[in-house]
C-alpha cells in the first residue's frame, strides 16, 4: 500500500529539530495561510449539455412525470413506465484515473466557489404553459407548475452552491428505512415510550439528499519525533512497595511516505461539518461510507420527492481539514514500520505536502427520522444510509440504560471511513 517509507532512525544524542519548509509562521500567518482560497486550477466541466432547466420530458412519450424508482436506481416515467439512467461520472469525467499524476487543485465545475450573496430562489419558466415557478434551491430542486402540472427542474449550474457535480440515487426505498429505523429503535427499546410509537409513522421518515465533497489526492507526509526501545526492566522494593524501573535506548525517529487517496468523502454543509459532540448533526458521520463509485451525472429528476441541503462549502474551506485527514491517513500508514519501539513513539512534528487534489461535488442520499425529546428540548435523529441501510440514531435518553447507546454517538468516525487508499504505481 504505502511506497517510498524512509527510515532513518538515529540514535537521539544530538536531538535534530523536525524538518519544515521554512522559519515558523506567526499564528496570524498560519491562519491566513489555511484560510486563503487556493490557487486558480484546472477545471473539469460537469454540465449536463443534455438537460434544460425546466420542463424535461421522457425520452419515449413526452410526459414531465419522471422519477427516481429506488429498487431500479433508474429514473422511471409514471406514465408510460420507461426506464433509463444517466452515466456514471466515474468513467465519464474520468474520476478513477490519473490520481497518482495529479497536479495542483483540479476543482469540477459544479464544486467551484460559492457566491455567498447569491439568491436561492430561482425562478423557471413552465415550458407547457408559461406561468413562472419558483424553486426554493435551498430544500428541493423541483416544483410543479401549478397550472399545467408539469415537473420543473433546476439543472444548470447556480451560483449559490445548490447544483453539484453528480448524485448518488436512493437505493433504499421508504419501507425498506422505515423497517431498518424500526429495528434500530426496536433494540434500543425506544418503543417502550408510548410517545415515540405514538409518533413513528413512515410518513414521517424523509428523504434527504446531503451536500458532499468526494476528494482524491496525492500526498506526501513526513512525520518526526522520538521512540524508545527498552533494554532492561527490574524492579526494586520501597517500603512495602515494589518499583518497576526500565531503561531504554532513545531514537530520533523519521518517516516519510508518499500515498494516493481516492474518494475522500467530506461534508459539503457548515452545519454537518461541526464535529461537537453537543450537536446532534454529526450522526450522517456515522453510516458513511457511501459507494461514491456508482454517483451518476447530475439530473434533477433523482431528486423529485426528496428534498436536498445545498452546499455552503468551498474547496478553501476544507482543504485544511483534508490535510488533517491526509496527515492521519500517513500517520497509519507508517504505523506498521514501528514495530522495533516496544515503548511507543512520540511525534514532535508533522508535515503534508499534497501534490494535487481533484474535488468533485456530490449529493448523497440519507433517510433521516427526527424525534423531538420535550423534556430535554432536544432533536434527535435516526439516520439511515440509503445505499448500505447503514443505520444510527442519537436517541432520547429517559432511562438508564438508553445512556449508554447514546454515548456511543458521540464518536464520530473521521471521513477516512470513507477512503479507499490505493498504492501509487
Ligand atoms: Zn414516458
Ligand atoms: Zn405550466
Amino acid at each position: 500500500m504505502a511506497q517510498d517509507d524512509q527510515h532513518t532512525d538515529a540514535p537521539a544524542a544530538e536531538p535534530r529539530k523536525p524538518v519544515f519548509d521554512g522559519p515558523p509562521l506567526s499564528l496570524e500567518e498560519e491562519l491566513a495561510a489555511a484560510r486563503a482560497e487556493p490557487e486558480p486550477g484546472p477545471t473539469i466541466e460537469t454540465v449536463n449539455e443534455s438537460l434544460a432547466d425546466g420542463v424535461n420530458r421522457c425520452p419515449k412519450c413526452g410526459s414531465t412525470d419522471v422519477q427516481l424508482r429506488a429498487s431500479s436506481g433508474m429514473l422511471v416515467c409514471l406514465f408510460c413506465r420507461h426506464q433509463w439512467q444517466e452515466e456514471r461520472v466515474e468513467e465519464e469525467l474520468g474520476l478513477g484515473v490519473g490520481i497518482d499524476e495529479l497536479e495542483g487543485t483540479v476543482v469540477a465545475s459544479g464544486a467551484g466557489e460559492i457566491d455567498e450573496g447569491a439568491d436561492d430562489i430561482v425562478t423557471l419558466t413552465c415550458g407547457g404553459c408559461g406561468a413562472e415557478v419558483v424553486v426554493d434551491t435551498a430544500h428541493a430542486m423541483n416544483a410543479r407548475c401549478h397550472w399545467c402540472r408539469h415537473t420543473l427542474n433546476v439543472n444548470k449550474r447556480t451560483p449559490n452552491g445548490a447544483v453539484p457535480d453528480a448524485v448518488l440515487p436512493f437505493k433504499l426505498t421508504r419501507d425498506e428505512a422505515v423497517e431498518k429505523i424500526r429495528e434500530f429503535a426496536g433494540k434500543r427499546r425506544l418503543f417502550a415510550h408510548p410517545r415515540f410509537r405514538k409518533e413513528f409513522v413512515p410518513e414521517n421518515v424523509l428523504g434527504v439528499y446531503l451536500p458532499y465533497l468526494v476528494v482524491d489526492a496525492r500526498a506526501e507526509a513526513s512525520y518526526s519525533g522520538v521512540g524508545e526501545v527498552q533494554t532492561r526492566r527490574w524492579t526494586e522494593k520501597s517500603g512495602d512497595n515494589t518499583v518497576t524501573y526500565y531503561a531504554a535506548d532513545v531514537y530520533r525517529v523519521d518517516r516519510s511516505v508518499s500515498f494516493t487517496v481516492d474518494d475522500l468523502t467530506m461534508e459539503g454543509a457548515a452545519d454537518r461539518a461541526q464535529f461537537d459532540s453537543s450537536t446532534t448533526n454529526n450522526i450522517v458521520n456515522t453510516i458513511l461510507p457511501f459507494d461514491t463509485k456508482n454517483a451518476v451525472r447530475w439530473n434533477a429528476s433523482y431528486l423529485v420527492g426528496f428534498t436536498s441541503e445545498k452546499r455552503d462549502l468551498d474547496v478553501g474551506d476544507l482543504s485544511p481539514k483534508l490535510e488533517d485527514q491526509l496527515l492521519s491517513i500517513g500517520r497509519s500508514q507508517v504505523h506498521g514500520s514501528l514495530d522495533r519501539f516496544d515503548r511507543g513513539v512520540r511525534w514532535e512534528g508533522e508535515q503534508v505536502d499534497v501534490g494535487g487534489s481533484r474535488w468533485v461535488s456530490m449529493y448523497l442520499p440519507v433517510w433521516i427520522y427526527s424525534y423531538y425529546q420535550e423534556n430535554t428540548k432536544m432533536l434527535h435523529y435516526i439516520a439511515v444510509n440509503a445505499r448500505t441501510g447503514e443505520t444510527m440514531g442519537s436517541v432520547p435518553v429517559s432511562q438508564w440504560r438508553l445512556i449508554a447507546a447514546a454515548l456511543t454517538v458521540g464518536t464520530f468516525l473521521e471521513g477516512i471511513a470513507g477512503a479507499i487508499l490505493v498504492g501509487t504505481a
